[in-house]
């Protein structure tokens, strides 16, 4: 790729020029790659040396971000019919992928756009028109302004109020720990608005407050907090005193305010699924490129046999939490209104397959995870501390396995009783998509779940598959087994939700004070179940894209290894066959050698060397 064309595709496309912005999600992931250059190049915005660097201060990365919001990123959380380029949720865990990669201090900074989104679910029409020209007109830095010092995940106690008065609100109190609490433009939060009458369900509204409309009173930062991860991050909080808001801030009814933002995280956990995906690249990436290069015993580290089919079970984990959020990503299209359950699981399931990479990488990487080595400058474990947030913010993972918990009884009663459906537009990865709409996001979902309900209709494909060059008689017959062990887990864990819920009301009242009775056998069917799906998932995306993703996809050889795998983002030495690791091992290195993401599909990187595109067009897109 020549340099003009690294300045022409993202800014003509945005800009509306004679280029046309990439229509597939892929393509727009790599104009991204393009437009950021290679992280490897130092004097680049977002460089993993200048990333540490600026970590190490405690900086925000004000340039990175200045290069991401060139680029139009902001443009992505505004639907097309709004005027905005959001056509596909694809495109947003593409373009938070190629960030997390390089930085996630600039991701999880920029990446606040989406919590726009509130407006887009909760808001009028009026309401909708003017904050889209607001997020398109750039430089909106909105945050996420929920928990309360004192409250933690029980957001149903918080204290913040929101007293009405005339066509006014006059907001008090203080959010914290909040992303971008000091430095935000625009703050989505929750206030009490009901008196003690009314239930606690209802008692708070939502307010999309732009700080520079605040009519009188106070908006304060509340200093940082020092973090063990996303150390250049803005993580601080937000005090209001007695700040006096137009009453058109608010989104939604009064009372809604807990339910628009229920829905609205359930549509934003299952974006974090990219940041998961760019933190566990760049793992993976910086231990096989060490080992693959270091030589011990007359060879590379990376081919002893321990290390080799380490890095080949990471690999495979990469792959299924690719399958697991891609198929997410379509559901947000298809079933949104299942997304109750759906999001939670994808949330979860990924970060663990990430996660647990994440300790057998650093295992894998030798001494070197314990020191500052200049092989990899510090990056592995800044990924590391970084990556581990997904787990905490936005939902925690015990949060999230609570949520699905307590679906679980409406799960199981719906167990069964889907109609089946042509599954080709869940799964098949070029088949169109009806719009993106976050407005039909529910509560709850009613225990539905579309990928657990295609999965007879895939064991049906799969009965009618003929063998293949790669894929004889004997793997399908491996891979038919598996997918009906698959039905029978899933049975057998539903079932499980009924027994484990005799079992607990059998049980005498125990000593706990606290509200919150989910059991934790419960909790525990929700993590199977979230490995369940994962699975399902991986098994629909090789089904309906064989015949296009090339020989390894094809051949089915990483999916039968990944559904061999009891819990899917947990391996162990002596798990695969020698042939399967020396296969795995060998398509994660064309890949990382090719410089593409680790990945079902062939998405480039940026070129080695390549500085990023000038931002001289920046006026463009302002
Ligand atoms: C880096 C970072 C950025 C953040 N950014 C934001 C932000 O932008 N906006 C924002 O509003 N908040 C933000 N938060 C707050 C975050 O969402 C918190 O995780 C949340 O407020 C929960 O609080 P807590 O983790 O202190 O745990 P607590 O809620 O105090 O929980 C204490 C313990 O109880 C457990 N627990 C709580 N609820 C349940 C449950 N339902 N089921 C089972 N166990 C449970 C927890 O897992 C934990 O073990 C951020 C946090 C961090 C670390």
């Amino acid at each position: 790729m020549t340099k003009s064309d690294v300045e022409m595709s993202p800014v003509s496309a945005i800009s509306g020029g004679a280029v046309q912005r990439p229509v597939e999600a892929p393509a727009l992931a790599e104009a991204l790659e393009d437009w950021l250059g290679d992280p490897e190049l130092e004097s680049n915005s977002i460089s993993f040396v200048r990333a540490l660097e600026l970590d190490e201060r405690d900086e925000l990365p004000a340039a990175g971000i200045n290069q991401v919001r060139a680029f139009g990123f902001n443009r992505y959380f505004v639907p097309e019919w709004l005027g905005g380029d959001l056509r596909a949720a694809e495109d947003i865990l593409m373009l938070t992928r190629v960030i997390a990669r390089r930085d996630m201090n600039v991701a999880v900074s920029e990446s606040t756009q989406v919590w726009m989104m509130l407006a887009w679910i909760g808001g009028d029409a009026e309401q909708q028109a003017k904050y889209a020209a607001t997020v398109l007109r750039g430089g909106v830095v909105p945050c996420l302004a929920y928990s309360e010092p004192g409250h933690g995940a029980d957001l149903a106690a918080n204290r913040f109020v929101a007293t009405p008065d005339g066509s006014q609100y006059v907001l008090s109190g203080e959010k914290w720990p909040i992303n971008r609490g000091r430095t935000s433009t625009h703050v989505v939060l929750l206030g009490t608005t009901g008196n003690d009458e009314v239930p606690a369900k209802r008692k708070q509204s939502m307010f999309l407050v732009d700080r520079s409309q605040v009519i009188s009173g106070e908006v304060t930062g509340v200093p940082r907090v020092p973090t063990y991860g996303l150390r250049g991050c803005d993580i601080s909080g937000v005090a209001f005193n007695d700040a006096r808001v137009d009453a058109s801030a608010r989104l939604g009814a009064e009372g809604e305010g807990l339910e628009l933002a229920l829905r609205g995280l359930l549509i934003t956990r299952t974006f974090c699924t990219g940041l998961s995906l760019g933190t566990g690249d760049t793992m993976l990436r910086a231990v096989s490129g060490f080992l693959s290069d270091r030589v011990l015993y007359d060879g590379p580290a990376s081919e002893i046999p321990y290390v080799s089919e380490s890095l080949a079970n990471a690999y495979l984990s990469m792959l299924v939490a690719e399958c697991e959020s891609l198929v997410a990503m379509r559901g947000l299209h298809l079933y949104t209104e299942q997304f109750s359950i759906w999001g939670n699981l994808a949330k979860v399931q990924v970060a663990r397959l990430v996660d647990f990479n994440s300790k057998a990488l650093s295992r894998t990487l030798g001494a070197r995870y314990f020191m500052r080595a200049p092989e990899h400058a510090g990056t592995f474990q800044k990924m590391l501390r970084d990556g581990a947030v997904v787990s905490v913010f936005d939902g925690s993972e015990p949060v999230c396995l609570d949520s699905i918990a307590l679906q679980l009884p409406a799960l199981a009663k719906a167990h069964g009783k889907d109609q089946d459906e042509d599954w080709r537009t869940l799964y098949d990865l070029r088949a169109e998509l009806p719009a993106f709409e976050p407005d039909r996001v529910s509560v709850f979902g009613r225990g539905r779940d579309a990928t657990f309900a295609s999965l007879p209709a895939l064991i049906s494909r799969l009965a009618e598959l003929s063998p293949s060059a790669g894929c004889d008689e004997d793997r399908l017959a491996v891979l038919r087994a598996q997918a009906e062990q698959l039905r029978q887990e899933l049975d057998a864990l539903l079932e499980r939700v009924h027994e484990v819920r005799r079992w607990s009301a059998a049980q005498p009242a125990g000593p706990s004070a606290s509200a919150k009775t989910t059991p934790p056998r419960l909790i525990r069917v929700a993590e199977e179940l979230s490995a369940l799906h994962a699975k399902v998932a991986a098994l629909g995306i090789w089904l309906f894209n064989r015949d296009h993703l090339g020989e390894f996809f094809a051949d089915g050889e990483w999916l039968q290894a990944a559904l061999a795998r009891k819990q899917i983002h947990q391996y162990e030495a002596g798990d695969l066959q020698p042939s399967t690791t020396w296969k795995l091992f060998t398509q994660m290195n064309l890949q990382r050698t090719n410089n593409e993401f680790f990945s079902i599909r062939t998405v480039r990187l940026a070129e080695p060397g390549a500085r990023e595109a000038s931002q001289d067009h920046e006026s463009a897109v302002a």
